[in-house]
């Protein structure tokens, strides 16, 4: 088997030593057993994504000396794929028309004292699933989001396990999630469906990613059992944390790869060091 692994950032702002560590192990798994190495651009939130931040990841890999495989992959280009994904759900009765706006779920949320919550928040408490037929029909117009009736998901799926490496194997439980989901009024697909549609479709073998997607994983296990596409192996890294121990975040300039760089890091040594595990003072990992 040839082994397929892929770095995919969403360009909405720089890389830092997170996704460093992502890229890093992504690459020399594949680079280790003569396999290939893609890079996805993972810009499907039209809103937020940038080319510069495009531009500037790219920059930052070959920094590192980390070059994919092939041209990169644009979510932005594969609308067309998701689109026929959501038709195929639809046909099966398992998603339905949301016209909730933020607001209104915020409000429901809080009138309800016990609203269960996800990893992804508070769970959405389903207003929308028991619209009619004529309701649907009549609010069309309005914009709307499409949410996946994850009760009737999980029915027809039924039990479903994944294999992490570092966790060993997963019972999948993707209905503390709630209905999520699936595209929305401004963005054609969620990363849900976006990112398990175009990991079948490029072949990958081993989704190599941060822990903050580990609950991520339970909803991409069942979509794959709903659209009938392989699983692949998990593994997902730990965290890189600043001296505070708090996760690195896109809007934190100090923290950008472009800083180290600037204060005269080179990309080489810093890969060499990050595949000993050892990190630039005041980073380590949680
Ligand atoms: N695009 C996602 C991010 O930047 C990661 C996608 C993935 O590895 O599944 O957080």
């Amino acid at each position: 088997m040839t082994i397929i692994t892929r770095f995919a950032p969403s360009p909405t702002g720089r890389l830092h030593l997170g996704h460093a560590l992502s890229a890093l192990l992504s690459h020399d798994r594949a680079r280790g057993a003569d396999g290939r190495f893609y890079l996805r651009i993972d810009d499907i939130d039209g809103a937020r994504s940038r080319d510069d931040y495009v531009a500037a990841a790219m920059e930052d890999l070959r920094w590192f000396g980390l070059m994919w495989d092939d041209a990169p992959v644009y979510q932005s280009a594969r609308l067309a794929l998701y689109e026929a994904a959501l038709v195929r759900l639809s046909a099966a009765g398992l998603i339905y028309p949301c016209f909730c706006t933020r607001a209104d779920i915020a409000a429901e949320v809080a009138a309800s004292a016990s609203a269960p919550h996800g990893d992804f928040g508070p769970v959405y408490p389903g207003t929308c699933r028991s619209l009619s037929d004529a309701e649907r029909l009549a609010r069309a117009h309005q914009p709307h989001s499409w949410r996946l009736d994850m009760a009737k998901a999980v029915a027809l799926a039924g039990p479903l396990h994944w294999e992490d490496e570092r966790e060993g194997i997963i019972l999948a439980m993707p209905e503390k999630a709630g209905d999520i989901i699936l595209a929305r009024k401004d963005a054609p697909a969620s990363y849900h469906l976006a990112s398990t549609i175009d990991d079948a479709d490029m072949g990958v073998t081993h989704v190599i990613r941060g822990r903050d997607l580990f609950a991520s994983t339970h909803i991409h296990r069942l979509l794959q059992a709903l659209l009938g596409l392989p699983t692949p192996l998990y593994h997902h890294h730990a965290l890189v944390v600043d001296s505070m121990g708090k996760r690195l975040a896109k809007r934190d300039q100090a923290t950008e790869l472009a800083a180290l760089r600037a204060q005269g890091f080179e990309g080489w040594a810093l890969v060499e060091d990050l595949r000993r595990g050892v990190l630039p003072a005041g980073y380590s990992l949680a």
